[in-house]
């Protein structure tokens, strides 16, 4: 397990980070994206409670306005003591005293009337605030129902009532009057109420939604889903269909998206409780949603193309690095080969090839000559009395002689010559392709270099000579060892005739 984890760090972390940010921009979304709906409904909650409160406000307002101006119609020429429009629970809409409005009636002979309908439309007197009055509670009906009451007194105090009871013919003439007048009212009162109730709701709505940016459609909807009035005039007085889909959702309506929601009202209306539906429009809110959706989406991407840009850099460089250093190192190891096969070929102490790598030129040169029929020479340098210089000066400075001696021998050499140390002090060249007469004057030019100079070693002067056997291929050599212990046998006649010079086989 644990190696498993350690094999696919990269990889792991990568799908960690993906998978981490796919699900964080993801989460953002969510989040904005319910952020955006609460907002949305927030909205209409604000819409309604303030439709709500303006309908209100339009309605008080309309049906003082029109209930002042029927007082001050009705009141010409008549003594009007109390004038009030009521609504069928006892609140009273309106009154020619503004302080009771809105509050609730609770006079023992309006109870009387709305607990019996045949008390209402008819005259009756009685005292208000002691003063003796003629009352009458008139019904205004919208279609068969009815909407409200008006409450009537005409002071009738200057007339003498017995009993309680008109029988004064005067009174019975102010009665005709008042219920001619009430009867001319009750149209008007009812066409405002209808206009005020119905008409000019929608409207107000129509209206509203005009001014309104965003809300496509408002409506006031009963207890029994009818569609009491509606900015859309076509939807008043129908019954809405599947409410319970109502409830806070998202509907496509002629190809626009809508949200709809419905919530309470404060406002009533012939004693029902009204709700409100509307209408709002979501191609905003679709759009930043929409803009949501493709940010996440497009961090997302971005993110996985993020992981498989560097997992493949990641792996690329990886292989890379093993290839450079696979090369570097087959590098090393070629040059490492090098440097051991050249050190095997090389004397340590002059630089120059070895026995073993000179007797093996020497044969490959061999060969090759005898192959092309062409010429190999060979000479062997002996330094005269060495042991004399070891005697006198000291190893340490025989062998810095050795050194000198084999870089001036060196200088004498052609590019194709192969030099080598035979033995101790005894130097070859193998001279390719160079007869016995070229092979002696390369012989006395070394032999020269060696005798003309002395040899510096710690302020000393060394004098040195050197002996040489040369040696060219003939036709009857049949091997290069031959041919060597020729030139050995030269070296030896070299010393034996006196040193310092250069002998042929
Ligand atoms: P000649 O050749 O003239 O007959 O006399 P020589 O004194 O040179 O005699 P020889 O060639 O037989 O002796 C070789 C001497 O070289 C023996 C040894 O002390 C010395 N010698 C051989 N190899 C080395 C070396 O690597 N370093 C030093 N300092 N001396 C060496
Ligand atoms: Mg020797
Ligand atoms: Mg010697």
């Amino acid at each position: 397990m644990i190696s498993f984890i350690k094999k696919y760090t990269v990889p792991i972390i990568l799908f960690s980070l993906v998978v981490g940010i796919a699900y964080l921009s993801y989460y953002n979304y969510k989040t904005q994206k319910n952020l955006l709906l609460t907002q949305l409904h927030n909205n209409s909650l604000n819409v309604a409670s303030s439709v709500s409160s303006a309908i209100e406000r339009f309605h008080d307002i309309k049906s003082t306005i029109n209930l002042q101006k029927l007082v001050n119609d009705v009141s010409f020429g008549l003594e009007i003591f109390e004038f009030r429009y009521i609504e069928p629970d006892g609140t009273i809409r309106n009154s020619m005293f503004k302080d009771e409005i809105g509050k609730i009636l609770s006079s023992e002979s309006f109870i009387d009337a709305t607990k019996d309908n045949r008390k209402l439309n008819t005259f009756f007197f009685e005292v208000r605030d002691f003063v003796n009055v003629m009352s009458i509670y008139y019904p205004i009906h919208l279609g068969n129902k009815l909407v409200g009451i008006i409450d009537l007194a005409v002071d009738i105090s200057e007339y003498n009532l017995q009993n309680g009871s008109p029988d004064n013919f005067s009174i019975l003439r102010r009665e005709v009057d008042v219920q001619n007048l009430l009867k001319s009212m009750d149209g008007s009162i009812t066409n405002s109420l209808a206009i005020l109730t119905k008409i000019n709701i929608n409207d107000f709505l129509h209206a509203y939604i005009k001014s309104a940016k965003n809300i496509i459609q408002i409506s006031i909807i009963d207890e029994h889903d009818n569609v009491f009035a509606s900015s859309d005039s076509r939807l008043v007085s129908t019954k809405i269909k599947d409410r319970d889909t109502f409830e806070s959702n998202m509907v496509e309506i002629d190809g626009k998206l809508r949200y709809r929601t419905m919530i309470d009202s404060h406002m009533h209306e012939n004693n029902e409780k009204m709700k409100l539906l509307l209408l709002i429009d979501a191609t905003t809110y679709i759009s930043h949603e929409n803009r949501l959706f493709t940010t996440a989406t497009v961090t997302a991407i971005i993110a996985l193309l993020f992981a498989l840009l560097t997992s493949r850099l990641i792996y690329f460089s990886a292989i890379e690095q093993s290839r450079t250093e696979k090369e570097r190192l087959e590098h090393l190891v070629k040059q490492r080969t090098k440097e051991i096969e050249l050190l095997s070929k090389i004397d340590s102490l002059t630089g120059l090839w070895n026995r073993r790598y000179l007797e093996e030129s020497l044969e490959t040169e061999f060969k090759r000559a005898k192959r092309y029929d062409k010429e190999l020479s060979i000479m062997i340098i002996d330094l005269d009395h060495f042991k004399h210089v070891n005697d006198t000066y000291g190893h340490m400075a025989g062998d810095e002689v050795l050194r000198q001696v084999s870089a001036r021998i060196k200088k004498c050499q052609r590019e194709t010559d192969f030099i080598g140390r035979y033995g101790g002090e005894e130097i070859v060249i193998i001279l390719p392709e160079t007869d016995l007469h070229t092979a002696v004057k390369v012989a006395d030019s070394v032999r020269k270099s060696i005798e003309q100079k002395p040899i510096e070693f710690e302020k000393q002067n060394i004098s040195l000579t050197t002996s040489i056997g040369v040696n060219s291929m003939r036709k009857e050599h049949e091997s290069y060892a031959t041919m060597f212990s020729e030139v050995d046998e030269a070296l030896y006649n070299a010393k034996k005739l006196g040193r310092n010079r250069v002998e042929v086989f």
